[in-house]
């Protein structure tokens, strides 16, 4: 399989900010996570996001969040801050206004819309990580996993299954390709680990695949009237 290591060095057209699109040789520079406003139901989730903000902040990885005080996304940000990391917050007026922006943080970016926010996650983050969330979590991640079948970028894409948060939607996308609606190589694009450590190894050795999804789709048609 042909492969391409990612990209390291991203500009922006959303919107021009030296301090986030600054290009450096480094590994990674930022990494985008997506979690739940709610703290969900169990400690474990919660210690997870803690354990993941201080290590990225440990390691000098900036993290990108959705801005958030709340939840699972509070206890990330705040760990990351109380570890000396930095964190860079990005949040849609709306949002903000409802007052559940995290009210310490020196890089909050206001924008307009949930769009607008994703695509800014996504141009200035090396990759993303999901922790345990609810549709907001998983709509974001799923849109990053698409865009790299697509892709439109060679990040790595990671799912933290924490006590087995994951399981059941991992399932059901390996269900989806045994019914060929997903290539192989697209679901193996989505990296699973239970340790914030392990995922960042895997990100590390992460060789984005060269798999053509619509080649995959033109094949998978062929001989169907
Ligand atoms: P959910 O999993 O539905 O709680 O949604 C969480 C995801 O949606 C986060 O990764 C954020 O990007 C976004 N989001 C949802 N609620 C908020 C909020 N109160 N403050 C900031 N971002 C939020």
């Amino acid at each position: 399989m042909n492969t391409v290591r990612h990209k390291r060095c991203y500009k922006s057209r959303v919107i021009e900010e030296s301090v986030l699109y600054s290009c450096k040789e480094d590994f990674m520079k930022r990494i985008c996570v997506f979690c739940g406003s709610s703290p969900g139901a169990k400690q474990d989730y919660l210690n997870a996001a803690a354990l993941l903000g201080s290590l990225l902040a440990r390691k000098g990885i900036s993290l990108v969040y959705g801005g958030g005080s709340v939840g699972v996304m509070g206890h990330l940000a705040k760990a990351c801050l109380n570890a000396g990391g930095d964190v860079i917050g990005i949040i849609p007026r709306r949002l903000k206004e409802s007052g559940v922006a995290f009210s310490g943080l020196d890089k909050l970016y206001v924008v307009e819309t949930m769009r607008e926010r994703k695509a800014m996650m996504t141009e200035v983050s090396d990759g993303f990580i999901a922790l345990p969330g609810g549709l907001g979590t998983i709509e974001e991640f799923i849109e990053v996993l698409t865009l790299a079948q697509l892709g439109m970028h060679t990040k790595p894409c990671g799912l933290l299954n924490v006590c087995g948060f994951f399981d059941k939607m991992i399932d059901f996308l390996n269900y989806a390709t045994q019914q060929r609606f997903i290539d192989n190589i697209h679901f193996n694009m989505m990296l699973i680990d239970e340790t914030p450590e392990g995922m960042l190894k895997k990100f590390e050795d992460y060789q984005a695949p060269q798999a053509d999804k619509i080649a995959w789709v033109v094949k998978m048609s062929e001989g169907i009237d």
